[in-house]
């Protein structure tokens, strides 16, 4: 009966009678079993963890009523101990008990080393689609918000194939900073990081949820909208124009300086399927509104550079701030 090498491994066994407990066999570290179960499993260990005293016991954790864990504590010694009940004949139980603290140890540093593993993958995910800059998502992050998007829609639409095959709507617009290269000409580049900062700020608090907004380039940036079509964007991004030029930015001088953008804005899928395709087009809408006066929205549309003549882009020097 290998009850010594058990004793050897730190377990300790007890047959005990099935209605009353008391014992047939207890190994050498085992005490009489007396009372009701809990009890019974108590006296058990009393023996063997003498210095922990009854209020000492902090819980007991039954994950069946044949399997139990006992945690005890006395000053600073902590004990877990794993308790199995089992049929050992007819009439007989065998408690089998077994010290787990140096397991449960171990288990608890492996949590704790695998929830910092995903704390520290997750905080990379997350620089890896945001701008250092500004702190709104990147280029990257809004090539794969595009790709989520358009999977989800395919999706979609194969799931309701013959309702309204062409009932996909969004839409996107770049904005581009006006003159943007004259404030860190004249103010310097830490001043045209604040403006990009200020910038991002202002217009993330007039967008709402429905809107994914990125710093795609150094002076870009751009507005998705998920359900929005192009004159529903524009309308919103023409808003953001005007709550963008009422502002009033402190130069390093104390002076008073605006900020405008231009925004070409493109539908999908009217005017692309794919991101890089949707871009150009809204850059060349883009280039449209900087060519004709800036500070404006314009939409694409396949005509747009030759139904209008576009006049060569001012020069800063040229218009008035
Ligand atoms: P336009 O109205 O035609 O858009 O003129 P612009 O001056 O805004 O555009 P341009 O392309 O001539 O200049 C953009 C400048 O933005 C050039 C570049 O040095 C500056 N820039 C790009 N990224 C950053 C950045 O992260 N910080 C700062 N401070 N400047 C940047
Ligand atoms: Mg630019
Ligand atoms: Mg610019």
């Amino acid at each position: 009966m290998g009850f010594d090498l058990l004793n050897k491994l730190n377990i300790v066994v007890a047959i005990c009678n099935r209605q009353t407990l008391a014992p047939s066999y207890s190994s050498s570290k085992f005490k009489a079993i007396i009372g009701e179960c809990g009890e019974a499993i108590f006296n058990l260990f009393e023996s063997k963890y003498q210095q922990f005293s009854r209020e000492q016991v902090l819980a007991v954790n039954a994950q069946s009523p044949y399997a139990f864990t006992i945690q005890l504590k006395a000053e600073r010694t902590r004990k877990t101990i794993k308790v199995i009940m089992s049929d050992y004949d007819e009439d007989q139980l065998m408690i089998v008990g077994q010290d787990i603290t140096e397991l449960k140890k171990l288990e608890y540093s492996l949590q704790s080393y695998a929830s910092l593993m995903e704390t520290q993958e997750k905080n990379l995910i997350k620089l890896a689609y945001t701008d250092s800059l500004t702190g709104i998502a990147n280029r990257r992050a809004m090539f794969k918000r595009f790709n989520d998007y358009t999977q989800n829609q395919n999706q979609n639409q194969n799931q309701n194939q013959n309702k309204n095959p062409n009932n996909t709507k969004g839409s996107i617009s770049v904005l581009d900073i006006d003159h943007f290269k004259q404030f860190n000409d004249d103010y310097g580049h830490e001043f045209g990081d604040y403006v990009l900062k200020y910038f991002a700020e202002k217009v993330t608090l007039a967008l709402d949820n429905d809107c994914y907004f990125s710093r795609i380039g150094g002076e870009e940036f751009c507005v998705f909208s998920y359900t929005r079509n192009g004159a529903e964007l524009t309308k919103l991004i023409d808003t953001v124009l005007d709550s963008i030029k009422c502002c009033e930015i402190l130069t390093p001088e104390k002076n008073i300086t605006q900020l405008s953008f231009s925004a070409g804005i493109v539908e999908y899928t009217n005017h692309g399927t794919t991101l890089d395709e949707l871009l150009s087009n809204a850059d060349k809408a883009l280039y449209f509104a900087k060519a004709t006066g800036r500070g404006q929205v314009i939409s694409f549309s396949t005509d747009l550079l030759a139904k209008h003549e576009v006049k060569p882009i001012p020069k800063f020097r040229e218009i008035k701030r």
